[in-house]
């Protein structure tokens, strides 16, 4: 493998800088790709700055990765030295428990490998992720990636995209059903685009009625302010399903309020701190909560090949490396639309 160069935090408190090191050969059934895009993920700058406790320095993030394969085992039949392939937030599990079985294998019994600042199954070093020159995979946890779509853009599908298709998909959302959309960021815009794509009638709710043309046009049916109580209370019991993508401390009992009788809302984003519930909102209507995290390896494949098939990508600022600490300084300020994407050629 040629060296590895890439952007780490060496701790909780310095900025991302560039650093060296070094990944194994490919294995028979592993590829190896040379990175060209990788999104930024929320979580990106939780894990650099240990909000969530589990960092492990130095770390070097990113989890949304489109690349170019530069080597291919001897036992890999679906990738080709000089093609495309896409990486996720998981890069390995157990492979043998059920969840695995079911190619659920972000569920997995044993728990999935994370693409960065996780033990490696294989060699047991600690994974490195995108914001790198280069990585190597096992060829069952890249995906292929549809010709027809802009790559930078393709990125951000294999972490915001595909933990929003996953749980629309799982709800059987489609023509007929009322859905709702909390929060308009980088999961909110992919909801928004893959729920108006399946069909349903949309409506993304907002705390920011700056956002409404913007919800308009990527195929929201109607928006709604979430502090404006009549508004509210005008959608009272009508939704069939609500997706909450909101990662900022909000509480969940203006959205339960909404749900008709059996109906679900689903939680994707990972807040510090866990709200505290009005049951009554689930108990009276036999209504759920529930949560849901990325896909397993055949949905993600099955996501992008949705989005090729109907030209679905993701809204992107293209950004070149160095910028990276800017840019996670205007994610704290919500000044993206809607998610950043680094040039991977900007790394020398
Ligand atoms: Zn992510
Ligand atoms: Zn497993």
């Amino acid at each position: 493998m040629p060296a590895s160069k890439g952007y780490a935090a060496l701790s909780a408190q310095s900025p991302l800088a560039p650093f060296t090191f070094s990944r194994r050969e490919p294995g028979p059934s592993e590829i190896a790709v040379e990175i060209l895009y990788c999104g930024v993920c929320h979580s990106d700058l939780h894990m650099a700055h240990n909000e969530w406790g589990n960092a492990i320095y130095p770390l070097v993030p990113g989890h949304e990765i489109v690349g170019r394969v530069i080597a291919a085992g001897s036992t890999v039949t679906r990738f080709k030295v000089g093609g495309i392939a896409a990486i996720g937030v998981i890069v390995d599990s157990c492979r043998l428990c059920a969840p695995c079985k079911r190619g659920e294998e972000h569920y997995c019994d044993q728990g999935a490998t994370l693409t960065y600042a996780a033990k490696d199954r294989v060699d047991g070093s600690i994974t490195m992720g995108g914001y790198s020159n280069n990585y190597v995979v096992d060829a069952r946890f890249a995906h292929t990636v549809p010709a027809n779509l802009n790559l930078a853009a393709v990125a951000p599908l294999l972490c915001a995209g595909i933990t929003t298709y996953s749980p629309l998909r799982h709800w059987k959302v489609g023509p007929g059903m009322k859905v709702g959309i909390v929060g308009l960021g980088g999961l909110g815009h992919m909801a928004l685009k893959f729920a108006h794509s399946f069909g349903a009638r949309v409506v993304q709710f907002t705390t920011n009625l700056r956002k409404r043309e913007d919800a308009l046009k990527l195929g929201a049916d109607e928006v709604v302010l979430s502090t404006d109580a009549a508004a509210m209370q005008a959608h009272m019991k009508s939704f069939d399903f609500i997706l909450d993508a909101a990662a900022a401390p909000h509480s969940l009992d203006p959205y339960t309020a909404l749900l008709k009788q059996d109906a679900t809302m689903c939680l994707v984003g990972l807040p510090e701190k866990f709200p505290v519930v009005n049951v009554g909102n689930l108990i009276f209507k036999r209504a759920a909560l529930s949560g849901s995290m990325i896909g397993g390896m055949p949905e993600t494949q099955q996501m992008l090949d949705y989005c090729g098939a109907q030209n679905i990508v993701s809204e992107v600022e293209v950004i070149p490396i160095q910028k990276i600490n800017e840019a996670y300084e205007r994610m704290l300020r919500q000044d993206v639309k809607y998610r950043f994407v680094i040039d991977m050629s900007s790394l020398k």
